[in-house]
């Protein structure tokens, strides 16, 4: 029965596995000490993943819309400002800018990499503009260099939202090199905790030091209060499995990079799909494998059918994001109607996420491939 042998979008429980040992050393040596926030294992984490992302500062945040958040005030982003972000992203990316009482202001994404359209997002710059926040979605970086060249030396602000591009490079680049990034280590990321975190990277110290003030109550030591805060802090228990997986990540982005390739293979010829692309200088984590259902007979109606069809097989397949931001009850009130985004609202409708996942094995992406080549055919 193919129901008793699923295929999950992710298999985090596979990954734990590869841990499980070094995890519970970690947490008895948290234990042993009851330093439960913060600590040296949240510092050793922070420098190692500073490291790891090429930058020379990291500082761990209690989630990925925080981390957003707290780069966008870091870098100077206040109440009614506006920040410029694609339509095609996480509902997180926006609510970090409502929350802060600033005005998202959306633009389109590129037909055929789902990114931020940069020319569309040069365009919505305008007087009131404080940041412009690409969003480097599906494992991979927008083509930022244009908007940070033209950007560069005016008051706005590149703050890239890198929640699921660890370990992406562009051009040899990393996120947050040059400027500030905010990553999420929700457990489905490429990097997960076991519950919520994130961080915000930068080589800037200022800019690092004004995030973990506004992060730790407004201060950077106890009962010091420069201004008002949040509570939005990284703990050593979710430290522990963060350095973990740290450890083991180049090798499995590389494993991702495999399953993507054979994905290529086996989907090849199969037909009515259209496979994800990789930009030119970019090294892809492939945190989601995203095909576009062409619409030969309805958009998403037949594209919601072969999720229905794939998941009664048993096969996680998702949906990654099934409304673009404008259409969403939550961002209702910015006033953008139907068809003010086409490409992100084709998106909408067309993407399949397929199972892609460090332990992935070929038999199960052949299911896969047959199972999507069955349904199309
Ligand atoms: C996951 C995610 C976030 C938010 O992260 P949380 O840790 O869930 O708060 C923000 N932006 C994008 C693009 C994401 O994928």
């Amino acid at each position: 029965m193919a129901q008793a042998n699923p295929i999950p979008l992710v298999d985090l429980k596979a990954a734990h596995a590869e841990i499980a040992e070094e995890v519970a050393a970690g947490f008895e040596r948290v234990l042993a000490t009851t330093g439960f926030v913060g600590g040296p294992e949240v510092a050793a984490f922070e420098q190692e993943f500073a490291a790891f992302s090429g930058v020379r500062h990291c500082v761990g945040v209690a989630n990925g819309t925080d981390a957003v958040e707290l780069a966008l005030r870091a870098a100077g982003v206040r109440r009614d400002d506006e920040v410029v972000l694609p339509a095609n992203t996480f509902i997180a990316t926006a609510g970090a800018v409502a929350r802060l009482g600033a005005v998202p202001v959306l633009v389109d994404c590129d037909p055929d990499s789902y990114l931020i359209d940069v020319q569309a997002a040069l365009a919505a710059v305008g007087p009131r503009t404080a940041a412009v926040l690409p969003v480097h979605l599906y494992g991979q970086h927008a083509a930022v260099e244009e908007l940070t060249e033209k950007l560069a030396g005016t008051d706005v602000r590149v703050v890239e939202d890198a929640a699921q591009c660890q370990g992406a490079t562009r051009n040899g680049r990393g996120a947050g090199v040059g400027g500030i990034a905010a990553t999420s280590f929700y457990p489905g990321k490429n990097l997960g905790a076991y519950g919520d975190g994130g961080a915000v990277v930068t080589d800037d110290p200022q800019l690092a030091r004004q995030v973990r003030a506004l992060a730790n109550h407004g201060g950077l030591t106890k009962y010091s209060h420069d201004m008002v805060g949040f509570n939005s802090r990284l703990d050593a228990l979710q430290a522990v499995v963060l350095r973990a997986k740290l450890r083991r990540l180049p090798q499995w982005n590389a494993a991702r990079r495999a399953a993507a390739v054979r994905y290529a293979e086996l989907l090849d010829d199969v037909p009515g799909i259209v496979l994800p692309p990789t930009l030119e200088g970019n090294e892809h984590v492939w945190h989601l494998y995203v095909v576009r259902v062409e619409a030969f007979d309805g958009d998403r109606v037949r594209r919601d059918a072969l999720v229905s069809a794939l998941n009664a097989q048993g096969i996680g397949a998702g949906v990654h994001y099934p409304a673009a931001l404008h259409l969403t009850p939550a961002f209702a009130h910015l006033g953008y109607p139907e068809g003010a985004f086409p490409h992100a609202e084709a998106a909408a409708a067309r993407l399949i996420s397929l199972p892609l996942h460090p332990h992935v094995t070929e038999a199960q992406q052949r299911r896969v491939a047959e199972a999507l080549a069955t349904a199309l055919g």
